[in-house]
């Protein structure tokens, strides 16, 4: 879903930063410099595993002489479906000129350019059973508040039979990147790290079974 006001935006942004503040797991920050040697994150932004949707910012300074036309992507496995906004950073909202951003490239990127990049991410759905992708009208079940869809009877069978197996396996874990290349030589001008922890990986497990 596209978001095509700039009053929604500017909500959402607020929101997410609320969001952020209270480290409810689905959304993060991370503060990163770019620039031709490769850039560099401040630290990695980590996430919690097992929610439908999230957000990163990241927020990077482009350091001389780096300029440039710049495409920004995510890497990781299995994949997210996102998408990219750009803006200023939010205290100065609207009041620096900022590369026009089309087609997820940055173009015009110049010394001094301080980006504000939305990471609007949302797991595939699928089948946790055998991963193939699942969609409204399959067949679903209800599990720890969560809709799950199955591509059939013997899926939703061997899950109902075991759900914790599968629960939370086709979530995003581990290491992301949010990869900033410069297109002319495709070399990597920033990556910042989006760590997903499994929401076990952050509380010791209270052994419920
Ligand atoms: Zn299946």
């Amino acid at each position: 879903m596209r978001i095509r006001s700039m009053v929604t935006f500017v909500l959402a942004v607020l929101i997410s930063l609320a969001a952020a503040a209270y480290r409810w797991g689905d959304s993060s920050h991370a503060i990163g410099l770019l620039s031709a040697k490769g850039g560099k994150a401040r630290h990695p932004s980590f996430l919690v595993s097992g929610w439908d949707r999230y957000t990163q910012i990241t927020t990077a300074t482009v350091l001389p002489p780096y300029r440039g036309d710049v495409r920004v992507l995510l890497e990781g496995n299995p994949p997210l479906d996102y998408d990219l906004r750009l803006s200023g950073p939010v205290v100065d909202l609207g009041l620096r000129r900022l590369p026009d951003f089309r087609d997820d490239i940055l173009y015009g990127v110049q010394p001094g350019d301080r980006l504000a990049m939305w990471v609007l991410m949302r797991a595939f759905p699928t089948d946790p059973v055998c991963g193939m992708s699942v969609g409204e009208g399959d067949l679903a079940t209800t599990y720890q508040g969560k809709t799950r869809r199955f591509c059939g009877e013997g899926c939703l069978a061997s899950f109902r039979k075991e759900p914790e197996r599968y629960h939370g396996k086709d979530t995003p874990r581990g290491k992301y990147n949010l990869a900033f290349y410069d297109t002319r030589t495709e070399t990597s001008v920033l990556k910042v790290p989006l760590i997903f922890k499994g929401k076990e990986d952050s509380h010791a497990s209270g052994g419920h079974h």
